[in-house]
């Protein structure tokens, strides 16, 4: 009998993969599904940017490179911080890491410790919960409503703050929802903190780029009297299609840089070579890739929103950002895991319960529009047939 630490049984998973297994059980058999589940571009990442990272390779670039990161990532993504949110970064306070998710999981062993608080968004990535309880700390959950379209209220927020409160978690654009804080949530957030010094912000901005319907983002990097206290997480997978190359960063306060630093060396000493080069080209090249692509996921999400509010039970607010459509189906009658089986294995649509995202996402539905327009219509139209033969 293996003797495993009691800690794992804290450590939660990330449903979407659950649904994504299923899905492609479903088609092996020969189903024909259609996936909305999945939370990643369906775009191939940019042919120079696949280009730089051959090129690494050819160049010889095959051994440790610093583990923050090689300078010239680090001074790229400090001048693409500066062109898009007129922020002045310090490159040394930029961190590489395999991904988005390290990030999360480094700031919340660094703050995290029994007798600590940390708030995240309910419904919200489920990433935020798991490693918050795997740090021991107690992971506290703040609700997104429909007041703001499920972006974060700064109330909500600054009223669950205590004397334990080491870490707050703010996501916007968002997942699951596509919810993005208008500016004066933002100053109201910001404002609120001044009275607790003591509280680190962890702003998840991987979706920085992906918004919609003259919607604005708003770093939180834009408001230098937090600078001391925010990790400023955003990365290349979901803007440059490239989920699979394991490439993120985070800005980091410099009282965290070494302890991070230290984090990485003792986890993957340093992302590997060639996607950072890779990563560099992608910042340092042509944007245009990036502009048709949300293009292309704006038009998805009209045809998405539309084809879903046409569906008996089923209401759907215009999302403003990132690629997700967060489906009330109350009137419906289903819980969210009901209509995800029902959905999947009736309609072969594959989609992710507002559950799998927290309690408070009972009754909505997450639907990933990261696929063709026509693969879309398909779908909710087939899910329509299902809702109406019920
Ligand atoms: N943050 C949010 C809100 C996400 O939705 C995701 C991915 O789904 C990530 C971070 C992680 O991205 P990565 O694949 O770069 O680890």
């Amino acid at each position: 009998q293996l003797r495993f630490a009691a800690s794992l049984s804290r450590l939660g998973t990330e449903s979407a993969f659950t649904v994504l297994a299923r899905a492609n059980a479903l088609a092996a058999e020969g189903h024909d599904i259609v996936n909305l589940g999945i939370g990643q571009p369906d775009f191939p990442t940019p042919p120079h940017i696949v280009e730089a990272g051959i090129a690494a390779l050819r160049d010889g670039h095959h051994g440790y490179t610093p583990a923050n990161g090689i300078p010239a990532l680090r001074e790229a993504v400090a001048a693409d911080l500066a062109r898009r949110h007129g922020a002045e970064v310090d490159p040394g306070h930029v961190v590489a890491v395999p991904g988005g998710k390290p990030t999360m999981f480094f700031a919340m062993l660094m703050f995290g410790e029994p007798g600590a608080e940390i708030l995240y968004p309910d419904p919200g990535f489920p990433i935020y919960g798991s490693a918050i309880a795997y740090s021991g700390a107690t992971a506290v959950p703040y609700p997104l409503s429909e007041t703001l379209g499920h972006a974060p209220e700064a109330e909500a927020i600054l009223s669950r703050i205590t004397d334990r409160t080491r870490l707050i978690v703010v996501n916007s654009p968002g997942n699951p929802t596509g919810g993005v804080m208008p500016k004066a949530e933002i100053d109201a957030l910001v404002a609120g903190l001044a009275k607790h010094p003591h509280v680190a912000i962890l702003s998840d901005e991987i979706y920085s780029q992906m918004l919609y319907g003259g919607r604005e983002h708003v770093s939180l990097l834009r408001y230098p009297e937090i600078r001391d206290r925010l990790i400023l997480l955003d990365g290349w997978s979901k803007t440059y299609a490239m989920t699979g190359w394991r490439l993120g960063y985070a800005v980091w306060p410099e009282a965290a840089v070494d302890h991070v630093t230290r984090l990485c060396i003792n986890d993957h000493s340093c992302v590997n070579a060639s996607a950072q080069y890779a990563g560099l080209a992608a910042l340092t090249g042509p944007q245009d890739a990036v502009a048709e692509m949300v293009a292309a996921f704006d038009r998805r999400r009209i045809v998405t929103v539309e084809a879903l509010n046409a569906l008996p039970g089923v209401s759907c607010a215009d999302p403003g950002g990132a690629f997700y459509a967060f489906a009330d189906i109350r009137g419906t009658g289903l819980t969210s895991m009901d209509a995800q089986t029902l959905f999947l294995e009736e309609a072969g649509v594959a989609t992710v319960a507002g559950t799998s995202f927290g309690a408070n996402g009972e009754g909505f539905l997450r639907i990933s529009y990261a696929n063709s327009e026509a693969n879309i219509s398909k779908a909710i139209e087939r899910i329509g047939a299902v809702l109406a033969a019920r």
